[in-house]
């Protein structure tokens, strides 16, 4: 077995012509498992020799529209793409509440299109999804399974956006933790216990503080990258993958800041700061 960790996109809502928007590719053997779907997902996995058709599941952490902004266009994608017209729908995991609303009718204004597409092309089904929502708790609790594969969620902390929640990829390959967007919290802690790759939401605190006043609300709910460091080391992983980085680090000495936050918090496991489509291979 093998279980190989690509992260999709690096970003966040700010544009940027090197980092698509936050997502995670798990791949378990032939499993596929994509958590979030940001902006330019689609051609990322592209990228991954992964047709739209592929995918096994989507996850999801949060209803902010940088995590579900490419949704529509994966949905829609491998619908146009299935050209053999035996479709399954795409099973999309995702937190009871606002993320499961804006899933239920991702494809609503789209409906138009399908129908002119679908009549065209003589399809004999629309795009379609299955979806599965869990309540989510604040605890890890195991919400979704497949032979070879465990996954858990736990609630973090991202408030006003709530829920929010994190999720743990257990196989035998080992363990894979995703924080999503949150801010360094105990939740992460108890959702990488034991991880051999925790990739955290990464921002330089020190860089937003010297911002205007009105800037700074972002400080509420993202994760200090000093504190990240300090909280890997406790928890032992053994690769910390940084995403979602605010700032951007267009330099060396951009990225080098990043690497020195962490390692100021006492980490001194491998850490890599991540570009779109950088990935990490587990193998027992
Ligand atoms: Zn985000
Ligand atoms: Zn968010």
């Amino acid at each position: 077995m093998t279980t190989t960790v690509t992260i999709t996109g690096s970003g966040c809502p700010i544009p940027s012509a090197r980092r698509s928007g936050p997502g995670v590719l798990i791949q378990i053997d032939e499993v596929a498992l994509q958590f979030d779907v940001g902006r330019g997902t689609t051609q990322r996995l592209d990228s991954c020799d992964l047709w739209p058709t592929d995918l096994d599941a989507v996850f999801v952490t949060h209803h902010h529209s940088d995590h579900l902004v490419g949704l529509a266009d994966l949905l829609l994608t491998r619908w146009i793409m299935d050209r053999e017209d035996n479709l399954n729908p795409l099973p999309v995991i995702v937190p009871e509440g606002p993320a499961k609303n804006f899933v239920s009718h991702v494809l609503d204004v789209w409906d138009d299109d399908i129908q002119v597409r679908k009549a065209h092309s003589k399809k004999s089904q629309d795009p379609e999804i299955d979806i599965f929502s869990f309540e989510a708790s604040s605890g890890v609790t195991e919400i979704w399974s497949s032979g070879k594969v465990k996954i858990s969620a736990c609630k973090v902390r991202h408030e006003p956006v709530c829920p929010a929640v994190g999720y743990r990829i257990e196989s035998q390959d080992g363990v894979v933790a995703i924080s999503g967007d949150t801010l360094v919290c105990d939740e992460v802690a108890e959702l990488a216990e034991g991880a051999d790759v925790l990739i955290y939401e990464a921002m330089r605190f020190e860089a937003i503080e010297s911002l205007p006043q009105k800037r700074q609300f972002i400080l509420d709910y993202h994760a200090d990258t000093r504190l990240i460091g300090a909280q890997a080391k406790e928890i032992g992983v053994e690769t910390l993958v940084l995403t979602h980085l605010i700032p951007e680090p267009f330099s060396e000495e951009d990225r080098q800041a990043f690497i020195g936050d962490i390692r100021e918090g006492g980490f001194t496991g491998e850490l890599i700061v991540a570009e779109d489509l950088d990935s990490v291979v587990l193998e027992k």
